[in-house]
Parts: C-alpha cells; sequence; structure tokens
C-alpha cells in the first residue's frame, strides 16, 4: 500500500475523532489510526472536522445505556425506542440503524417490530444454524450416527426417525403413507426401527439409509436436501407470504448445499481417508458458522443489521443491541493453527488487536449520531456476566461523553392464570348425554370417568366433554403405567386355565417357586406390551422393575395362598349396566360399565377384586368420603371396586359380594389386607364382607355424582389440591 501511495497509485481518508487520538494509548481505538496516520499521512479535505459530536456534543446529542433483565425485553424495546427518536420522513428513516451485536437475535426482533414501521433494510448475514434446514441436517447426522447393524438389517432409533418424519420440511414433501409410519411407529411401540419397516416410498428410500463412506454421505444428504427444496405447493395461486417463506428456505438449502459441494473433493479425496463420524463433525462445524446473507435497498427505510456491517457508515440515529462484555469487543479469534505466542511475536492479528478493531469501529460510528441507544442483558445467570460492555464502561468514566443510564424495572406478573372455573353449559351436557345415555349411547362411563369428574372436575371436562385425549405413546423404558398393565396381564395368564377349578396352597407353592416360569411370562409379557417386532434395548432400570415385578407376584400369590383353596370364576371380565337417574326433569338411562380384574369365590364368599399398584387407602371414614368433590385419589380404587360389585350384583342378584382390593406395594404379610374397612366410631370399625349391606346408601351417592356430571348448572372447577397437577396432561391448559 505504501508503495501505491508512493507511486501516486492510492490516497488515504483517515477518520477519527481528536479525543482517542490526542489521548494517545488511553483509548485502544487509536491504536491502529495512529500509526496509520504517520506511515499513510491523511488525504481528507482541510476543512475535514475531527471535533466530531463524539467528544464535543451539542445540547441536541443524547446518548442512553439501558440495561435489561433479558434478551427478549431488548427486542421488545424496540417499538419504544423508534417511538422516541424525533420524528422523520419515510425517505429520511434509512438515516436510522438497529444494530444487532448478536446476530440470534434477527429473529425475535423482526417479530418485535411494530407493523408502522414502513421499509425495513436488513443488511446482515442469518445465521444458518438458526433455521429449520439446518435442524433436518442436524438430525439426520443424529440418525446416521445413531442407525445400528443386526442381523443384516440397518435398524435406525425412534428419536430421530420421528423427529425427522415429523421435520415441516419433510412433511411439506410428504404423502399420505409417509405421514402413516410415524402413527404405525408410535402405537407399534417400536423403538428401533429397521429400514424394511421405513422403506416404503420413494422418500422413506432417500431418507433411510445408511452411508458408510463420507462420499457415499456427502451424495445422501445432497440428494435429500433436492427434494426437500421441491417441497410447497409452487403454483401460481401460493399465497404471497408462502411463496417467500418458500423462497427464504431454498435459499437457506442452496446455501447448505454449497458447502456439502465444497467438501465433495475432501469426502472423495484417496490421499486422505477419514470416518464418516469425523466428516460429519467437519461439515456440522462448518454449517453451524456459516450464515446465509440477506440482501436489501441500502437506501430505503430502517437499517437493520450487524456490527461488522456498519464499518464506515455514519447513520443519525443508533439503536444497538447486546452491548454486552464478551459481545463486544468478541473474544472470539478466528481459527488458526499458529498459536497465540507465536502470532504475537511475529506481529500477527491476535485477540488484543482485535479489540482495538472494535473500539475504534464502535467510536467511530458516535461521530456523528446525534440520538444513541446502547441496550445490554443485565441477566447475570448461567455462563452470562451480565455486564455492559467495556466500551460502554469506558464512556461512562469519559469527561466528555456522558450516557444517561438507565436500569429497566419491570412490573413483573406471571401470565394471567386460567379461570379456574368454568359454567357447564347445555352444550355440555348435550354432548355427554349423546355419548353416554340411553341403549344407543356410544360410550360407557367409566369408573375412571367418575373417579376423574370427582379429583378435578377440569380434568373431566378436557378428557371427557372436550375428547381431548393424552398423546397415545408409550415411553421406552417400563414407566408406572406399563407396570401395571403387566401386573394385570401376568395375572390374568396365571389363572387363566383354572375357571371353575379349585386353586390349592400347592398348586400356588409350585408357581411362586419357578421363578424361570415367572421371569419367562414377565419378558413375555413386557414383549407383548412393545410389540413382537420391538427391538427395545433393555435398560438397567427395566432388569431393576423386573425383579420388583417378580416380587410383587409372588406377594399377590402368598396372599392368595392364604385364602386357599378358592376358585377362579373369571377374569378381566367385562360388565354392563344402565344406571337410572332424573337429571333436570329427565329420566336418563346412563350407560355404565367396565372390566373386573377377578372374581372368585373363597370360602363361600364371591369376591371382586381390583389389583392396584398405586396408592389406595385402607379404610375409609364413612361412604361419603367416596364421593366429596375434589377428594383424595387414594379412595379412587374403593369407588371403582364398588362400582364392580354393583355392576356384577345387576347381573346375578341372588349373589353375596365382597369387594376386595390388593394394594400391591402393602402385601407385605401373608395375611392379606384386602377388604374395606369403614370406621364406626374413634375406636373401632367394620369390614365391608357383604356389598348389599351399603348397596343403597352406595347407589344414592353414585347417582348423585353422576346426576352432577349431567346438570348443566354444575360449575366445572379446576382442583384445589395444586399436588394433583404434578403428573396431569393438561397442565399446560390450567397453566399450573
Ligand atoms: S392441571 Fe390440575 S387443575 Fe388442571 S386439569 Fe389437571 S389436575 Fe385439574
Amino acid at each position: 500500500m505504501k508503495r501505491l501511495q508512493d507511486q501516486g497509485k492510492a490516497c488515504f481518508y483517515w477518520d477519527y475523532d481528536t479525543s482517542y487520538i490526542r489521548d494517545g494509548n488511553t483509548n485502544s481505538a487509536g491504536l491502529f489510526m495512529n500509526r496509520n496516520l504517520k506511515v499513510f499521512r491523511n488525504d481528507m479535505p482541510a476543512d475535514w472536522q475531527y471535533n466530531t459530536l463524539l467528544s464535543t456534543p451539542g445540547t441536541e446529542v443524547t446518548r442512553r445505556i439501558i440495561g435489561t433483565a433479558s434478551d427478549i425485553v431488548q427486542v421488545k424495546l424496540i417499538p419504544e425506542l423508534l417511538g422516541s427518536l424525533p420524528t422523520v420522513p419515510p425517505e429520511e428513516a434509512h438515516h436510522t440503524a438497529v444494530i444487532l451485536v448478536d446476530e440470534n437475535l434477527i429473529v425475535p426482533l423482526l417479530t418485535s417490530l411494530p407493523g408502522d414501521i414502513g421499509d425495513i433494510n436488513i443488511t446482515m448475514g442469518y445465521p444458518l444454524k438458526m433455521t429449520g434446514v439446518y435442524s433436518l441436517v442436524k438430525h439426520i447426522f443424529n440418525l446416521q450416527r445413531n442407525a445400528s447393524a443386526e442381523r443384516n438389517e440397518i435398524l435406525f432409533s425412534r428419536r430421530e426417525v420421528i423427529d425427522i418424519l415429523r421435520h415441516p420440511l419433510i412433511a411439506d414433501v410428504s404423502g399420505d403413507e409417509e405421514k402413516s409410519i410415524s402413527a404405525e411407529i408410535i402405537s407399534g411401540n417400536l423403538f428401533r426401527i429397521p429400514t424394511g419397516f421405513l422403506c416404503k416410498t420413494r422418500l422413506m428410500e432417500a431418507v433411510f439409509r445408511k452411508s458408510s463412506t463420507p462420499s457415499e454421505f456427502s451424495d445422501y444428504l445432497t440428494n435429500i436436501l433436492e427434494i426437500v427444496s421441491l417441497g410447497g405447493s409452487g403454483d401460481d395461486q401460493e399465497d404471497p407470504d408462502s411463496l417467500m417463506q418458500r423462497k427464504l428456505r431454498n435459499e437457506f438449502i442452496h446455501s447448505a448445499l454449497k458447502t456439502i459441494s465444497r467438501l465433495e473433493p475432501v469426502a472423495e479425496s484417496q490421499a486422505v481417508t477419514f470416518r464418516i463420524d469425523t466428516y460429519i463433525r467437519i461439515l456440522d462445524k462448518i454449517l453451524r458458522n456459516q450464515s446465509v446473507p440477506f440482501t436489501g435497498e441500502p437506501l430505503s427505510g430502517i437499517q437493520i443489521m450487524g456490527f461488522l456491517e456498519t464499518r464506515a457508515l455514519d447513520f443519525r440515529n443508533i439503536i444497538m443491541l447486546s452491548v454486552n462484555e464478551g459481545a463486544l469487543p468478541s473474544v472470539s479469534t478466528g481459527s488458526s493453527f499458529i498459536p497465540y505466542s507465536i502470532r504475537e511475536a511475529f506481529g500477527l492479528p491476535v485477540i488484543n488487536h482485535q479489540e482495538s478493531l472494535y473500539a475504534y469501529h464502535f467510536f467511530r460510528l458516535l461521530h456523528r449520531a446525534e440520538n444513541v441507544t446502547f441496550v445490554y442483558n443485565s441477566d447475570s445467570s448461567g455462563m452470562r456476566t451480565g455486564e455492559m460492555s467495556r466500551f460502554l464502561t469506558q464512556m461512562k468514566y469519559a469527561r466528555l461523553i456522558s450516557p444517561e443510564t438507565v436500569t429497566l424495572k419491570f412490573d413483573l406478573r406471571t401470565s394471567s392464570p386460567e379461570n379456574p372455573e368454568i359454567e357447564k353449559t347445555d352444550m355440555h351436557r348435550e354432548r355427554l348425554l349423546r355419548l353416554y345415555s340411553g341403549d344407543q349411547a356410544r360410550s360407557m362411563l367409566s369408573p375412571t370417568a367418575i373417579n376423574t369428574w370427582l379429583n378435578c372436575r377440569m380434568r373431566f371436562y378436557y378428557r371427557y366433554i372436550s375428547g381431548l385425549k393424552e398423546p397415545d405413546q408409550i415411553s421406552q423404558e417400563i414407566d408406572h403405567a406399563v407396570f401395571g398393565q403387566v401386573l394385570h396381564r401376568i395375572m390374568k395368564e396365571i389363572y387363566s386355565g383354572t375357571p371353575g377349578k379349585e386353586i390349592t396352597p400347592d398348586y400356588i407353592d409350585t408357581l411362586s417357586g419357578d421363578t424361570e416360569f415367572l421371569a419367562g411370562l414377565i419378558d413375555q409379557t413386557v414383549d407383548s406390551i412393545y410389540g413382537q417386532d420391538l427391538r427395545r434395548p433393555e435398560s438397567g432400570n427395566d432388569i431393576i422393575i423386573k425383579d420388583i415385578l417378580l416380587a410383587y407376584l409372588r406377594r399377590i400369590l402368598a396372599a392368595d395362598r392364604y385364602i386357599s383353596p378358592f376358585a377362579m370364576v373369571g377374569t378381566e371380565k367385562e360388565y354392563r349396566f344402565l344406571l337410572p337417574l332424573v337429571s333436570e326433569g329427565t329420566e336418563l338411562r346412563i350407560r355404565r360399565g367396565g372390566s373386573i380384574d377377578r372374581i372368585d369365590r373363597a370360602g363361600g364368599r364371591l369376591r371382586i377384586v381390583d389389583y392396584k399398584t398405586g396408592e389406595v387407602a385402607s379404610r375409609i371414614a364413612s361412604l361419603d368420603d367416596l364421593f366429596a368433590d375434589d377428594r383424595k385419589k387414594e379412595f379412587d380404587g374403593w369407588l371403582q371396586t364398588l362400582l364392580y360389585c354393583e355392576a356384577f350384583l345387576s347381573n346375578n342378584p341372588a349373589e353375596a359380594v365382597r369387594p376386595s382390593v390388593y394394594r400391591v406395594k402393602e402385601l407385605i404379610d401373608a395375611k392379606p389386607d384386602d377388604a374395606l374397612k369403614i370406621k364406626e366410631d374413634k375406636n373401632s370399625e367394620w369390614i365391608l364382607e357383604d356389598y348389599r349391606t351399603v348397596r343403597e346408601t352406595f347407589m344414592a351417592g353414585i347417582t348423585g355424582v353422576v346426576a352432577s356430571i349431567f346438570s348443566s348448572g354444575e360449575p366445572i372447577r379446576m382442583t384445589k389440591t395444586l399436588s394433583k397437577c404434578n403428573y396431569c396432561p393438561y397442565r399446560g391448559l390450567c397453566r399450573r
């Protein structure tokens, strides 16, 4: 450059403020400028003004520093900050700049801009890692990394398969067949899915195959991205928004494809061999750091740009976000194989130089700016320091530049809670009647539904009135729901061949002593729940749970041995009956029913038995406990068993039945504590041996509850016991 200047082929124009040149080394912004002025001189016109607004502000200059509580608050402030600027005509809007030191804020910023802002011009790159294209590529990386081979077949992990099938870019190019695959995976409880199951269409064949070399992977990924780029309607009727989205998506895909093709020679190189995992890591690193440039009309509208895009530009109004220490100056250096000490020794750029460069760009921006607002995030949680940039601290203490500092205080309120009570209307009532009333009713009002009403009416409303079902999915590990299901199925299996036969203590001893048989039964039942083709890896947790299941089975068998000999009458039997009641002057016949876990006859008395792995009360103060509104969940088991007694009795009126609940966790002694105890007074209680003794009271209670379910005036309330909400699937709706 010096030679060009000496030959008269180059001129040098330096823009600076006397404050950081005059003070020499006190401001690092002048480090390079001092040197450059000495080496190259300055060709600026003689009347060029070096006493800028930076060091000689007039009364018209305002500078503010605002500390906010989070990144989102920073962008949400933008409409107010823009509104506080002096009104400018639209043709002068380009004198205003919103500068994002942290470019990741571009999306929240764009969604926070006021609707009447007019034109905007974005001059910055959009980080590819923030796009849907990158998230799809990332899922594909994981799919390939976690794929395994077994019995000549490639297996993919359920999580990645579902993530890819549900990804909006794949959904855009999917047909009905592809969409049904994810439903099949969930309903079939598949955890490791073979390619044969997935590759039913061309799209699936393209996505679900394993690449074994970097070159193969490069072709594979290119192919998927090309298919995805064809998604969207593409017809003439497409609305402008979708068209814009599609163009944007294809721009991102194009950017990713460019990187992949740039890496192709490396992937195909014979000279260097590396594993596919290494290739994925290199590609991922490049894509993560890549940004896709936006282009716009520079002289139209408010300018939105990154910090480095402001070089050599002047603005009258500036709003700069994320002016935090660590972000300004940036502490990241470009990747280099040359160590710091060697770079320093040979005068190569090091981090200190970067600080000076940033300082110059920062202070130069203030040369002609009249209204400047710096916003920083003062949140110091996690890895954040919450400190303002050193440049702002420097400004605060400089004699000539005196910014006003504002710390925002917020009137913080939690999001408004949902109304804890809604009114049951005629429409709700009609929907319930359609479902449950009359001989033609579509469903049966189960004991679970009644218990739900008594536990939390709002939960009943979501589940049974609005029909919002929990998603049909099963966890990979044996959870509480699967645990109960396995236990019930095994008990059914154990006694399946015995109806009518006498079950003796010897028979039970043989069963209980045959660990191999019981363990085999557990394995078989677990497998049947997760599907034949599950290939679910057995975890340590599974092994522990299977041991617990074995222990519980032995406890039930020990309790059975105590009452043996007995005869099994039936297992998992369906019973139905109609409950007549008068609701709002109309006679209703509500369809009721359920499946009784077990009916047996011991000591001449018929027992209706329910196995419970959760909490069940061992005694109640009175039958009213079962029908109290917003009552404890521990009474669910007894209400259910008494309803089964009623269902059985309505089909077999002459029988005396005894309700029995096997509280599996509590079956520690061989003598089963399975009966319902009802307190008489403080010191005594009685055991319910024959349901018929409480039938009338019970039916009056249950009729009252069912009538309240069908009454249109009955309020629908959220429970007052917050602990019930902990595992409720609707807690998001209730905002609890
Ligand atoms: S979150 Fe709580 S209040 Fe809401 S439905 Fe569930 S249990 Fe009821």
